[in-house]
Parts: structure tokens; C-alpha cells; sequence
């Protein structure tokens, strides 16, 4: 195989030093770098997009973005605009400097404004242009304050998922042409990897009330199965259902219906842990897999959100009666040996045992609770 010979190889050749001089006139040295150089930016690229692909949040992939620019150009700072649910206006703002988030007072309610002059010039661009081009300019003044260098879009498939604003540079003074492409193809990932996530997160959240959904649920309670034989742990299922809720659609209507199953979601989430997962079992039914929680942990669990559903205020007019669920737990281990199916169904026998004995209240699995078999 004809191996590439490295510049300093290439130049020891007698043939080439015989010609140096005729070579460095017609500038074949100065391409050779030039091209060095631009081997050295998709190299960086490359690290950068592989660093941004690696994340799985939102978050994490603002870090990254940031951290790559900071790499790249040292900014004297940069600030996030992201417009975090595709369907509301409502827009967050980061803001970092020297890598580190700082506060930021911007008064930007949408970034739908912004939308529109991206969509015909989806670009990094210059700030002091976008000021000369009196069309753009009043969008863009609502940014003036934070004296920018470059506003850099990223671009969604339809519209804009939101803008990079970056700050004068700390060394040199301009960002070169070759830079602002280098920032593009950036945002090109970003907005890639942007993408994978708002898939990836349709595709295991029901959209009505923001938890995971059955699909979802179904392979972490066969994952957490798994993970229980291995490590001959304990973990628990609470199966949550709200009563009398035909009576409550019938009453107040299907609207104040789903209103108040969006507050018990957020009421469900609000009672867990980050490595608990809330979902949305299917229509007024949600469960919570709490890995490596005993009956007594699960217990104090469903007990403490039974009651603070009780208390929950669903904003709605007229005000709305207080809505109450019933709940089954049931703990799972290696010693057990359940299915998944198995530990549904005894999850199901404990809340009917719930409903049976008047509803509002939590039942533990026992040997001697009745299968419930109707459904
Ligand atoms: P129980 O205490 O025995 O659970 O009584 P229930 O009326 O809640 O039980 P049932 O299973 O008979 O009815 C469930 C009701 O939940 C029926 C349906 O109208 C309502 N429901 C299911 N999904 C939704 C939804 O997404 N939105 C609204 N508003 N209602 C829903
Ligand atoms: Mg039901
Ligand atoms: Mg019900």
C-alpha cells in the first residue's frame, strides 16, 4: 500500500529541494496548508458533532454546543434561546460565560420573530449587518443590549428550534469566513441532534400528559425485572386509578377531565424520584416503577400521593370538586420470579381490593388477595 509521506518526508526529497523554489512561487506549499488546515477543522468538527451526538437532554446538548464554540473561538460569551415544547411560545435563556452559566435579564417572550429572516437566510450572521438591514433590525434589537457578534440559528425541519447569540471574541478580533462555516456545519449537528431527542422523546411520552407511555413503561418494567434477578434486588410497581371518573366526565365534561388527569401527572411527577418512572398506563390509569424500593418504601410512596391528590387545586371555572384515585402496589425479586404480566396482575388484584373497599386508599399484594380477572 502507497502510504502518504508526512510534509517533513516530502520535503527532505532531493527532487522536491531542487524545485523549492518553483514550488513555493506557484504556491503549491501555501495550498498544502491551507489544506492542512481545513483537515484540522472537519477534524474538529468531527470531535464536536461526536461530543454533541453523545448527549441525551436538552441540556446536555447546550452544554456541549457551548462548550465546542468556547473551544473554538473563545466568545466573551455566549447566550442560548431555546423554545423548549414546539407546540407553546414560551422560550428559555442560558447564558454562559468562561464556560459557566450566568444569569441573563433579556426580555424575549418568543422566538417566533425570529423565525422568518432565519427561514430565508438559515445562517450564522453578523450582527452589525443584521443592524444595516432596516427590515431585520427592529427583530433583532431586542439583542442589542447584550452586545453581540454573531446570531446563529438552529434550524428545525419546518422552523426554528432556536438562536446561539456569541459575543465578541476575547483574542482576535473577527470571526473569519472560514469560521462562520465551521459554525454552520456546528449547527447543523446541533439541530440534528436536536432532532434524534424530540424524537426520541415522542416516541416514549404520551403526549396529553407529558409521562412515559405504555410502550415505554412495559420494556423499563421487563428491564427492571431483569436488573432485580441480577442484582437480587427489590423493586416495586404501584398501579394508580382515578375514581369514579366516568361520573366526573359525565358531570363536569370531557375538557375538566383531561385538565385534571395533566395536574395528576404533575402531581405524580412531583411525588418521585428521578430514577422512578411515571407513565400513563392508558386512559385515567397511570403506574410508578420504583426500582430498588421495598413494600414499606413503595407504601409511603403512594400513600403520600394519595393524599396530596386529595388536596389538588385544578385550575378551572367553575371550580372543580377534588378528584381521589385508588392505588395497588406490589413489590417484585429474584425470589418471586414474576413475569411482568404476573406483577400487573397482582398490581390490578391490589387495586381493585382498593376500589372494593371503598376507593381513595392504597392495597399491598398478598397471597390472599382475590385475583381480579374482569376488567
Ligand atoms: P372506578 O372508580 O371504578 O375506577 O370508576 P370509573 O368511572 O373511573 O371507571 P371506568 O373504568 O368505568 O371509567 C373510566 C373513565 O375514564 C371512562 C372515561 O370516560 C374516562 N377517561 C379515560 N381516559 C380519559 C381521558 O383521556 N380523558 C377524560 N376526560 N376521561 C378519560
Ligand atoms: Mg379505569
Ligand atoms: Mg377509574
Amino acid at each position: 500500500m502507497n502510504e502518504t509521506p508526512d510534509l517533513h518526508h516530502f520535503l527532505s526529497d532531493p527532487k522536491i529541494v531542487e524545485h523549492y523554489s518553483l514550488l513555493e512561487e506557484v504556491g503549491v506549499f501555501a495550498h498544502i496548508d491551507s489544506l492542512n488546515k481545513e483537515i484540522r477543522d472537519y477534524k474538529d468538527l468531527l470531535d464536536g458533532a461526536m461530543d454533541i451526538f453523545n448527549r441525551t437532554n436538552i441540556e446536555e446538548i447546550m452544554d456541549a454546543t457551548v462548550r465546542q464554540i468556547s473551544d473554538q473561538f473563545l466568545p466573551g460569551f455566549i447566550v442560548f434561546l431555546w423554545k423548549p415544547h414546539q407546540n407553546k411560545e414560551e422560550i428559555t435563556i442560558k447564558g454562559y460565560q468562561n464556560y459557566k452559566n450566568v444569569e441573563i435579564s433579556l426580555k424575549i417572550e418568543s422566538i417566533t420573530p425570529f423565525e422568518a429572516f432565519f427561514q430565508t437566510h438559515p445562517k450564522p450572521v453578523n450582527f452589525d449587518l443584521l443592524e444595516s438591514q432596516t427590515e431585520a433590525a427592529t427583530t433583532f434589537s431586542t439583542l442589542k443590549q447584550l452586545k453581540p457578534e454573531l446570531v446563529a440559528p438552529i434550524m428545525g425541519p419546518s422552523n426554528l428550534y432556536g438562536l446561539i447569540i456569541i459575543g465578541h471574541r476575547m483574542l482576535e478580533k473577527e470571526y473569519t469566513p472560514r469560521e462562520l462555516t465551521f459554525l454552520e456545519e456546528l449547527m447543523s449537528f446541533v439541530s440534528q441532534a436536536i432532532q434524534n431527542h424530540l424524537h426520541y422523546e415522542q416516541s416514549v411520552r404520551d403526549v396529553k400528559t407529558g409521562l412515559f407511555n405504555h410502550g415505554f413503561f412495559m420494556t423499563r418494567l421487563m428491564e427492571e425485572i431483569a436488573r432485580t434477578r441480577r442484582r437480587d434486588d427489590i423493586s416495586s410497581l404501584i398501579v394508580i386509578d382515578v375514581d369514579k371518573f366516568k361520573n366526573f366526565n359525565d358531570s363536569y365534561g370531557h375538557l375538566a377531565g383531561d385538565r385534571v388527569l395533566e395536574c395528576l401527572a404533575q402531581t405524580i411527577k412531583g411525588s418521585v424520584r428521578t430514577e422512578d418512572v411515571p407513565s400513563r398506563f392508558g386512559g385515567e390509569e397511570f403506574t410508578i416503577l420504583l426500582p430498588s424500593s421495598n413494600r414499606d418504601a413503595a407504601w409511603l410512596v403512594a400513600e403520600r400521593l394519595r393524599n396530596s391528590v386529595a388536596e389538588m387545586e385544578v385550575p378551572w371555572e367553575p371550580p372543580l370538586p377534588q378528584v381521589t384515585i385508588s392505588l395497588g402496589i406490589v413489590t417484585f425479586d429474584k425470589q418471586a420470579g414474576l413475569t411482568a404480566d404476573d406483577i400487573i396482575k397482582r398490581a390490578d388484584a391490589a387495586l381493585y381490593q382498593s376500589k372494593e373497599q371503598g376507593r381513595n386508599r392504597s392495597t399491598v399484594w398478598e397471597p390472599s388477595t382475590p385475583e381480579h380477572t374482569e376488567n
